[in-house]
C-alpha cells in the first residue's frame, strides 16, 4: 500500500486513520465552502452564464484512473475552482432566461445544507419523523398559499417527471376492473387499449410516463390546440368518442397550467366537465405556471383545479427552492397508495404507528427519500407569502416591460401571449419572409447572444417558426439586467442583419 506524503496533507488531515473528515478539518473547510457560496452569489454577474468549454474539455483536465491514496481537501477544492467551475453553466446568474429559468435561494440553500448534513432517509414515518410530518406541514402551507381548498394530500417527489409517473399509475389503477397491478399487461389480449389525453403542447414527460407504464406512445392522442396553443375540449370530447368506439379505454386526460414552450393555459373547467362524464382522471401540469398562484392577484390561473384529480408544482422552478423539489397533490392519496405500496417484511413498522401518518415510500417508485422539506420550509417561512407574491409579480411586471418594448420595434414578432414571466419572440426583418431563412436567422441571433456570455435564451417552434424564449424565473434577474438584455438584442440584431 502507498502511503501517501504528509506533506501533501492537512495538519488535521488522517489518511491512515478509519473514521471520517476530522471535526476540525471539516469546521475549516465548511466555513471556507460557506465562504466560497457568499462571494459565489455577489459576484454572480461576472461568470459567463452558458459555459464555454468545448465538449469533453472537462474530462480531458480529470485523471481518468481512480484516486487509490487519499488527497488532501485543499488540493480538491483548489481543482473544484480550476477545473470545474469553467464547465459549471450559472443558472443561478441574472442572465440565465433559457427554458425555466430555475433559481434557489439563499434560505434554499441553508435547508440543503442541513438536510446534507443529517442525511436522513424519510421512507417511513419511524426513519425521520419529522421528515415526514415536516413535509406534510409544508406542503400543506404551499397548498394555502395557492387558495386550493383542502384537504389535499401531498408530498414531494424529485422532478415533476417522477410525479407524472406517479399520477397515472393511479389513474390506471382506478381501472380496477382491469387487474394491472396483479396481472400486469404483457400478453393480455383480453385487456382493452388504454389511451390518455394531452394538447400538442404538453411537457414530454408526459409520454415518458405513459412509455414507463406500458400504455406506449402510440395511445397518447395529442388534442389540437387553438390560436392561443390551449387544449381544445371540443376536439378532446369528439376523440374520446372516437376512441370508446373503436374499443379503446380511455383512463386520464393531463391538462398544463404554464405550457413549456410558450406558457399557456389548458382551460380546465370543461375539461373537468369532459372527465366527470366519461370517468377519466383529470392531472394537471401546474408545475411552472402554478406557483403564480401564491400572489392572490394570480388565483384565477388555477380555477377548476380543486376538481382535478391530481396536480403537481414545482418550487424547484418559480418558488425559489433548490433542486430538487416538485410536488404531487391529489385527492386520492388511497389510489396512489393502491398502485405502489409494498411492504416487505424487513420495512413493517413494529411498534405502533399511527395510520393517519403514512409511510411516504409507500406513495411512490423510490424507498429512500431525501428530506427535501427541509429547505422548502425555510424557503417558504424566510420569504413568507408576501415575499414570494412580490418577486413573482416582479417578474411579471419584468416580462411586460420587455413586451412592450418588442411590441414598439417593428422587426420583433411577439409570438405568443405573455401570462406569466414568459416572453416568446423573433426577429422578423422586413426585407426576410422566407420562413426558412427567418428559422436560420433567428438561429444565428440566438447563438450570438449565448456565445457573448451575458444571457443564456433557448427557443421552441410554434406552428415551424423559430421562436426565442426569454424567461425570466431567477431570483436574482432585475430590471438593469433586463435593459441590458434589451440592448444586447439590438446590438446583436443590427450584427447578423449585416452578417
Ligand atoms: N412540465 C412542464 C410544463 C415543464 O415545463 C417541465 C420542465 O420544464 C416539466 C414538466 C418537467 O419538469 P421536471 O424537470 O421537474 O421533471
Amino acid at each position: 500500500m502507498t502511503i501517501p506524503s504528509p506533506s501533501s496533507f492537512d495538519a488535521e488531515h488522517e489518511p491512515m486513520s478509519l473514521g471520517d473528515m476530522d471535526p476540525q478539518e471539516f469546521r475549516r473547510y465548511g466555513y471556507q465552502a460557506v465562504d466560497w457560496i457568499a462571494d459565489y452569489l455577489t459576484n454572480i454577474r461576472g461568470y459567463p452564464v452558458l459555459s464555454q468549454v468545448a465538449p469533453g474539455e472537462i474530462q480531458q483536465l480529470l485523471p481518468q484512473t481512480a484516486p487509490h491514496a487519499p488527497e488532501s481537501m485543499q488540493d480538491i477544492l483548489a481543482d473544484f475552482d480550476t477545473i470545474i467551475m469553467p464547465g459549471i453553466t450559472h443558472w443561478n446568474a441574472p442572465g440565465f432566461l433559457a427554458y425555466y429559468s430555475m433559481s434557489g435561494s439563499g434560505p434554499g440553500i441553508i435547508g440543503e445544507m442541513l438536510s446534507n448534513a443529517l442525511n436522513v432517509n424519510a421512507m417511513l414515518w419511524r426513519t425521520s419523523p419529522a421528515a415526514t410530518e415536516l413535509e406534510q406541514v409544508t406542503v400543506d402551507w404551499l397548498r394555502q398559499m395557492l387558495g386550493l381548498p383542502a384537504p389535499l394530500f401531498g408530498f414531494i417527489n424529485d422532478t415533476a417527471s417522477s410525479g407524472i409517473l406517479v399520477a397515472l399509475a393511479a389513474a390506471r389503477e382506478a381501472q380496477s376492473d382491469l387487474a394491472i397491478h396483479e396481472q400486469g399487461m404483457a400478453g393480455r389480449t383480453e385487456l382493452p387499449r388504454l389511451c390518455l389525453y394531452t394538447s400538442q403542447e404538453a411537457h414530454s414527460s408526459v409520454d415518458k410516463a405513459a412509455i414507463v407504464l406500458g400504455i406506449g406512445q402510440e395511445n397518447v392522442r395529442k388534442i389540437a390546440t387553438d390560436d392561443d396553443l390551449r387544449l381544445d375540449p371540443v376536439i378532446l370530447e369528439q376523440t374520446i368518442q372516437q376512441d370508446i368506439a373503436a374499443g379503446y379505454r380511455p383512463f386520464a386526460v393531463i391538462a398544463t397550467i404554464g405550457t413549456t414552450s410558450t406558457s399557456s393555459i389548458d382551460p380546465i373547467p370543461p375539461l373537468v366537465t369532459i372527465c366527470q362524464k366519461y370517468n377519466l382522471w383529470l392531472h394537471v401540469d401546474a408545475s411552472y405556471g402554478g406557483a403564480a398562484a401564491i400572489d392572490p392577484e394570480m388565483r384565477w390561473v388555477l380555477a377548476g383545479c380543486e376538481q382535478a384529480d391530481s396536480l403537481i408544482i414545482n418550487p424547484h422552478k418559480w418558488v425559489f427552492t433548490q433542486a430538487d423539489c416538485s410536488i404531487l397533490y391529489t385527492r386520492k392519496p388511497e389510489l396512489i397508495k393502491a398502485a405502489f405500496s409494498l411492504v416487505p417484511e424487513f420495512l413493517r413498522s413494529t411498534d405502533q404507528h399511527d395510520e393517519s401518518i403514512p409511510n411516504l415510500m409507500e406513495y411512490g417508485i423510490a424507498l429512500g427519500r431525501r428530506f427535501r422539506a427541509l429547505k422548502l420550509w425555510m424557503v417558504l417561512r424566510y420569504f413568507g407569502q408576501d415575499g414570494l407574491a412580490a418577486r413573482i409579480r416582479e417578474h411579471r411586471r419584468l416580462a411586460q416591460l420587455l413586451r412592450q418594448w418588442m411590441a414598439e420595434d417593428p422587426e420583433v414578432e411577439i409570438m405568443a401571449p405573455t401570462l406569466f414571466s414568459l416572453v416568446c419572440f423573433r426577429l422578423h426583418p422586413q426585407n426576410i419572409d422566407d420562413e426558412n431563412t427567418l428559422n436560420m436567422f433567428n438561429e444565428t441571433f440566438m447563438n450570438r447572444i449565448n456565445a457573448n456570455g451575458h444571457f443564456f435564451l433557448s427557443h421552441t417552434k410554434i406552428d415551424g417558426k423559430l421562436t426565442l424564449r426569454i424567461a425570466i424565473g431567477n431570483i436574482h434577474t432585475n430590471e438593469e439586467d433586463i435593459q441590458q438584455l434589451w440592448g444586447e438584442i439590438q446590438r446583436k440584431k443590427t450584427e447578423v442583419k449585416h452578417w
